[in-house]
This record gives structure tokens, sequence and C-alpha cells, in this order.
């Protein structure tokens, strides 16, 4: 247990928020931890410390809402840079760099739950970011003497948790949202691909723009696109969502996907819809060699995702598998989503779809697939041999009447699992850190009731689990030093969370957080839930003019 610790006076360092130390501060550095399995009486030891913090000689009060050294601030002995290298929420904005590698911000006094491999959680701890990286992250105050901190911030009554990473998602149906509502999933996509097939370059950029802000404001840091719609003449869809997302300042996979089977082949997209065989491959090709980063720090990478069994021939998903491991790119589709997509696979190949996927060479640990609900155990074994991956999506599933998937059976039997918010037109919130709670929830409606999942693991579903499947467990996910600094800190001292019992616990099981302050590749993009690099209110104006333009053309077609 971390004791209060008597910090030093702060008047003679007027930068400072009130609570926060000038100096590090004789700190307490006796790890802590509030993770799973916490009794009653550690609960009780750790929670002073979760929502309350050192206030010098004043003794424990509310903590104040997150406050920055950075600002107007006056040169502190603690810090090593003037004012000027703060710099300001304006100036920050537009900027695509991530701060310099010598370039230092500390964070201090929050909870902080690490998502390690050990579950490491620390009740009152630090992050160090120096430049796009974590250089270190533990209990109490950050090491003394750290050099070149150019933003030293007072965390109390905040949760630092690894970036939310969303692992399956359609920027474009943000322009359709709440059409065909109460449908199943193939009625809704009959009903949409006629509307969809007419999208263009600017509605798909508007689109993704509204997409991207919502995940970001609420601590997305890692987000994807499953775009597979390509209208001829429609013009550069691809290069405008990659645009968007850069803006935004999110870090991004682009699944570029592709449907050849119309139908006139027996597939469910109208004729017009589609792509040739040819075309989706040397188009797919294209965009790879276009904006593919295999860096460690990669900012945008392309996975090749052909868009599912109903909507692809079979030469496609065996060409399309081909094609990614020649390039050495990801591959992403959607698979076993509903009873009426399996019965399809039982009739035009004779097998289920996880055969289906295994025959066509779309099983390994390079491929992840949106939905898998229904699966049987060999199927879910053949998924743990392979190391194939699965995003899942509870509240779209819960939408389109799907099904429950079986994410405990997964876990235990080794199958790496995201989350996904899947396409706005089946999940209208658009939101990730709510699916953590829908997961958990869902979850516990099937077999394995409460003992389905817990809210650690629903945590790690949304961040190290989704960097597993994007083939990023390495690089992000988890806060360790020497990955890359995507941050989010939550308020949790406010009327919503205040006196739930531990953090983690109130992120998952309350209400949807606020997110004070997120951190992508070291560089801060929310601050007090807006965005500090797109225009909120002039992107919901664009993806509304539109929603309204693709409504009159589809109804004009
Ligand atoms: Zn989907």
């Amino acid at each position: 247990m971390t004791q209060p610790a008597k910090g030093p006076d702060t008047a003679s360092c007027p930068a400072l928020v009130i609570g926060q130390a000038c100096g590090p501060g004789p700190a307490a550095r006796t790890p802590s931890r509030i993770g799973s399995g916490i009794g009653a009486g550690a609960l009780a030891a750790v929670l002073p410390n979760l929502f309350f913090h050192p206030l010098g000689t004043r003794g424990r009060q509310p903590v104040p809402a997150l406050k920055s050294s950075r600002g107007p601030a006056v040169p502190c002995p603690w810090t090593s840079s003037g004012p000027s290298a703060h710099g300001s929420a304006t100036e920050r904005q537009g900027s695509t760099m991530a701060p310099s590698a010598a370039q230092r911000t500390v964070i201090e006094n929050c909870a902080i739950a690490t998502v390690d491999a050990g579950d490491t959680e620390y009740a009152s701890g630090h992050l160090v970011l120096a430049g796009n990286r974590i250089e270190s992250v533990g209990a109490g105050k950050a090491p003394e003497g750290l050099e070149n901190v150019v933003r030293r911030i007072d965390a109390g009554g905040h949760l630092a948790t690894p970036g939310l990473v969303n692992t399956h998602h359609h920027f474009y149906q943000w322009i359709t949202r709440g059409l065909a509502t109460d449908h199943n999933l193939f009625d809704w996509l009959v009903a949409l691909y006629p509307t969809w097939a007419r999208i263009d370059e600017q509605m798909t950029y508007a689109a993704a723009q509204g997409s991207l802000a919502m995940m970001a404001r609420g601590g997305v840091t890692t987000a994807m696109d499953h775009h597979y719609v390509f209208p001829h003449g429609s013009g550069d869809l691809s290069g405008s969502i990659i645009r968007a997302a850069a803006e935004t300042g999110v870090r991004f996979t682009l699944a570029r996907g592709s449907m050849d089977r119309s139908e006139k082949d027996g597939g469910l997209p109208p004729d017009f819809a589609v792509e040739t065989l040819d075309g989706a491959l040397a188009a797919t090709e294209e965009t790879v060699h276009q904006h593919h980063d295999a860096s460690f720090d990669a900012m945008t990478q392309v996975a090749v995702a052909p868009c599912s069994p109903f909507s692809v021939s079979t030469e496609l998903m065996r060409q399309g598998a081909e094609l990614a491991r020649r390039l050495g790119v990801r591959l992403h589709t959607h698979g076993s989503e509903t009873v009426e997509e399996e019965k399809f696979c039982h009739e035009l190949f004779g097998m289920g779809p996880t055969d289906y996927f295994e025959s066509t060479g779309w099983l390994g640990e390079d491929v992840w697939m949106a939905h898998c609900v229904h699966m049987t155990d060999s199927d879910i074994a053949a998924f743990a041999r392979t190391k194939t991956g699965v995003a899942h999506c509870p509240s779209s599933n819960a939408r389109l009447a799907a099904g429950i998937a079986r994410v405990p059976d997964m876990l235990a039997a080794g199958v790496p699992v995201g989350l996904g918010v899947d396409g706005t037109a089946s999940n209208e919130s658009g939101e990730l850190h709510t699916e953590l709670r829908n997961a958990l929830l869902i979850n516990r409606l099937g077999a394995h009731r409460e003992a389905a999942l817990n809210a650690r693991q629903a945590l790690r579903l949304g961040t190290y689990g989704g960097a597993q499947v994007l083939g990023r467990a390495g690089q992000i996910g988890s806060l360790e030093p020497g990955k890359l600094a995507d941050v989010v800190l939550w308020r949790m001292d406010t009327l919503a969370h205040a006196s739930i019992a531990d953090p983690v616990t109130a992120l998952v099981l309350g209400a949807a957080a606020p997110v004070t302050a997120s951190f992508v590749n070291g560089r801060q993009i929310v601050e007090n839930g807006r965005l500090l690099t797109v225009d909120e209110e002039a992107v919901a104006a664009a993806t509304r003019a539109e929603a309204q333009r693709l409504a009159r053309i589809a109804a004009q077609a």
C-alpha cells in the first residue's frame, strides 16, 4: 500500500497546480496493486490512494481536475524549460509531429492500469513519456533529476490506461446511421447496399472524420477502417480515409476491402456495387505500396481485406491471401457472423465458414476476423491452433440480433481477441469505450454467466487484445517502457465515478468515462473531452450535409 506522503511547499512554484509538488518530493515508492482478485480489506487499503492524493501540509483533499504546468507558466526550478516550450492547444492543432525524442512529459498522481502481462496496477503512480515512447511507469512520483521535462501533469483523480484499440469498423457508414433499425444482417445489408453504392470521395472523407473524431474523443488511439465499397468513378476513397486519420492524429490501419460476388453470382451486393477480381487485387496492391508503413512507430498500415464469404468470390479470397503474404501485410475479413451466413456457406461451399476460410488460406497468425459469433468447438480450436485473431463487436452483434460470440471459450483456448465498434449503421454510438462494458455484460448472458469476463479482461480486450489482432502487440496495447506513448487519462473523480470502489471497475462498468487527455505517439490529441486536432462542430455539420446529399442521390437512383 502506498502511504500518503507529505509533499513540499508549493508556494514558491506558482506554475504548478494545487496539490502538485515542485520537485520530486518525498513520494512513497512502494508499488501498489489495484489488480484483480483484490479482497475487501485490500480494497479499503488502496481506496484512499485512488481518489485522494497528498496535498502537502493540507492533508487529504478531493482531487481537482487534471491540470498541467503547460501554459502561461512561471519558470520553475523543477522544469528545465520555460513557457514557450509548453505550447498551447492552438499551437498543436494541425501538427502531425510527435514530440522530439529528447522532450519529456511527466504524468503523476494517477491510478495506472498497465495491462502488461502481469496486469500490474498502481494505486498512485507515474508515467514518463519521452518523445513518442514510454520511458518509465511505476508507483509513486517520477524518478528525480529528469532533464528536458517540457510538461508535468498532475493527474490526481484519474486512471491512466493504454489507449484503446479498435479492430473493426466501416467509417463510411457514419452517414447512414439510424436506417434499417429492425433488421437482421442479411436484410439490413440488402436494404443498405443500394445507398452505400452511391458514396463518393467527399462523403467518405466526411464520414471518416466523423467516425474517427467520435472514437478519438472516447479514448481510441489506434483505429481501423474496413472499407470495401468502391463504386466506379468515386475518387480516391482510400486516400481520403487515410488523410482523415492523419488529421485526427490517431494511429491507423486501413483494411482495404473488396467485393466481387454480386447478385448475379449468388452474392448479396447489387451488381453495380462490386469490383472485378483483377481490379480489386490491383487496387489493393497499389494501396499497400502507397500507404503501408512497416516501421515500429508506424502511424498508417494497410491490410488486405475482402469483405465476406457472401460478397467475395473464392478466387478473390484465395488470391487476396496470397497477395497479403507476398506483400507482408495482414489479412482481415468478416466471419461466422450469423446463422444465415453459416447456411449460405454450407449451401454454396458444402462446409461451414471456418472450414471455408481454412480451405482458402484464411487461417493464420497474420489474419484477424470480425465477429466469429457462430463457432463450434473445433472452429475455436482451429483459430487457437493457427493464432487467428478475432474482432469482437458486442453492440453490433446485438443490434443485428446475430448472437453472442463465445469470447470466454476463445480466450481460454488462446485465441487473440480484440474489440470492435463495427460500422455505425449497426452501432450508431460509434464509441469503443462503451464496448468494454457491453462486452462484459453481453458475455455474461452466455453460457459462462458471471464467470464469463471480468473488468480487467474487458479492458485487456480493448487494449492489448486489440494490439495483438492488429499485429502490433510489441508496440502498443500496454503501458511498458519502450512501447509507443499511446496513453489515455480517464477522469474518475466526478459524480459519475467518484464513489465506485476501484477505477478499472469504474471505467468498465460505470458510465462512459470522460477523457481528460489522450496521447498518440506522444502527442496530445484530446484535452478535457475535446479534440485538439479537428473542429468537432465543423465535422458534425459536414457529416450531416453529406448524409443528406447521399440520401438525395440514393433516392434519385
Ligand atoms: Zn463489419
